[in-house]
């Protein structure tokens, strides 16, 4: 489940909010002062991520021992 980092312009603090794919859509309201004139900012784990999607070639399976 994402976390999404949000930044109220009203009070211009700055907090995270968890959402799933099924509310993602829905306002998120400032937690200091209840504004809904939030905008998202950019996750910093978004990109870059040292863990690269290789494909592995997993073959049968390892017999363990010897
Ligand atoms: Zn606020």
């Amino acid at each position: 489940m994402p976390i999404y980092e949000y930044e109220c312009e009203d009070c211009h603090k700055q907090f995270s909010a968890l959402k799933s794919v099924l509310n993602a859509e829905t306002e998120t309201a400032c937690t200091e002062c209840g504004s809904v004139r939030v905008k998202k900012l950019v996750s910093s784990f978004a990109c870059c991520s040292p863990f690269g999607g290789g494909s592995h070639a997993s073959g049968g399976g390892f017999s363990g021992g010897g």
